[in-house]
């Protein structure tokens, strides 16, 4: 993995989580052939650690096979909440929880 090959590193994404794709927007080009080709998913992976679900995969330039970015997607349940991270140079910083129940007491907060 380089620092080369994204516009932004660790961009804040607010609670856009991905569990698959690419977030090619902050994708400039491969460092290493310097082609801006697809982005390519592989040794794409799922563990399970005290039910926290953690999905990996690379982000591949398709024309040298160059890794442009590890990406890691977490799922847990926490409480009555289903929580989401996301952390990765090329999509960025994110967190997201949504709530089991169908009525979602924080929903219903105002939101400034
Ligand atoms: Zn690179
Ligand atoms: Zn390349
Ligand atoms: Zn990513």
């Amino acid at each position: 993995m380089c620092r080369g090959c994204v516009q932004e590193k660790y961009p804040e994404r607010g609670n856009t989580c991905l569990e698959t794709g690419s977030f090619l927007l902050n994708y400039l080009s491969c460092a290493q052939c310097n082609k801006r080709d697809f982005v390519l998913i592989g040794n794409k992976a799922t563990e399970e650690e005290d039910g926290e679900e953690i999905i990996t995969y690379d982000h591949m330039c398709k024309n040298c096979h160059h890794v442009i970015a590890k990406h890691e997607y977490t799922f847990s349940v926490v409480d009555d909440y289903q929580e989401y991270t996301m952390l990765c140079m090329l999509c960025g910083r994110a967190e997201d929880s949504i709530s089991v129940l169908p009525d979602d007491p924080r929903q219903m907060a105002p939101l400034f």
